[in-house]
């Protein structure tokens, strides 16, 4: 199938229905000529504005421990394997990341997420962050918390969100087939069965991938079809910042209609789904970011875990430029 085959209005008007992309259709999607994705955009926003109007969610991320992790992931400034001049501490305290949640609340956050350079937490890292999300969410009621700290039992999850935490993000990063060549350390299988502890501890899923790591159209599509068998509730999209003294720091494979087209398909799919641009963004897009709202609902302010990024104003000058409004802040 070629893109020009493709009724894109009926296209929109199955997926609003509740009908699944089918493999054949994403691909081409994903194939979209460059000069036909206004096209694809525009059709896509629809999607967008039936789930979540013209809103843009706003997420602040702490990196709450930094540069000490065990595990091998290729694109990782915090990874075993790379050599980047990076920070390196251990878990923060609870008073600094409860300070760090009333920055980002100040800074028009609607989600802080605390994420941690680990495989996975020992006990002590959940007894403190537990107390944190105690503290973070009697103090900031309004404020979604979400963690990351790498692989999870269902019973660490669960200790976490009797402590007041809503989400856990962590993510396939690529496609079950390309995840060896990208990681070695652990499995796209461990991740899932990550994502699964989550969801039975009853805590809503933060799961996406990154693109631009050398994969296929057909690993871009098997992740996109693997968030959506998963139902994940939030899905950040990641587009390669390579980073000096990483095994990718050379990749240089997207363009910004290429990262256009991949978030279509994920929007496609995940009609309903929270999806976010997350980093990598500004180097990617650059002038094009103002068309990432018409397929995300979501982004990052402030920077990344090792990378900077856009304060807050100058998002919400992009956000607004764009014609889309910051989701209120409810704390
Ligand atoms: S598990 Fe997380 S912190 Fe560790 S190397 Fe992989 S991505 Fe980086």
């Amino acid at each position: 199938m070629r893109f020009e085959d493709i009724d894109l209005h009926r296209t929109v008007e199955h997926v609003l229905a509740g009908g699944e992309l089918d493999r054949e259709t994403a691909r081409a999607l994903l194939a979209c000529p460059d000069e036909r994705l206004d096209d694809l955009l525009a059709a896509v926003m629809r999607v967008r504005e039936a789930s979540f109007g013209r809103r843009v969610k706003l997420c602040v991320l702490s990196n709450a421990q930094s540069g000490i992790c065990s595990e091998d992931c290729h694109y990782c400034s915090q990874s075993r394997i790379s050599r980047a001049d990076i920070p390196v501490y251990r878990l923060k305290t609870t008073d600094t990341l409860l300070r760090e949640a009333e920055a980002a609340l100040q800074s028009g956050a609607n989600r802080y997420c605390m994420v941690c350079s680990m495989r996975g937490p020992a006990v002590r890292d959940v007894a403190l962050l537990a107390e944190t999300c105690e503290q973070v969410s009697r103090r900031f009621p309004g404020l979604e918390l979400c963690l990351s700290l790498g692989l999870m039992s269902r019973e660490q999850a669960s200790e976490l969100k009797s402590a007041g935490a809503g989400w856990i993000n962590h993510n396939l990063n690529t496609s079950r087939r390309f995840y060896p060549s990208i990681c070695t350390t652990h499995t796209w299988d461990d991740r899932v069965a990550t994502i699964e502890n989550v969801r039975r501890a009853g805590l809503k899923t933060c799961c996406g991938g990154i693109i631009g790591m050398g994969e296929t159209d057909d690993d871009v599509l098997d992740l996109a079809y693997a968030t959506r068998r998963l139902a994940v509730d939030s899905l950040p999209i990641n587009f390669l910042s390579p980073i000096g003294k990483t095994p990718l720091e050379n990749a240089r494979w997207l363009t910004p209609e290429r990262c256009l087209k991949a978030v279509c398909v994920f929007r496609l799919l995940n009609p309903q789904t929270e999806v976010r641009a997350a980093g990598g963004r500004e180097l990617n897009l650059g002038a094009r970011q103002p068309d990432l709202f018409k397929a995300v609902n979501s982004i990052f302010v402030n920077g990344y875990l090792t990378t900077p990024g856009w304060d807050y104003e100058r998002t919400l000058r992009l956000i607004e430029g764009a014609g889309f409004e910051p989701e209120p802040q409810s704390a």
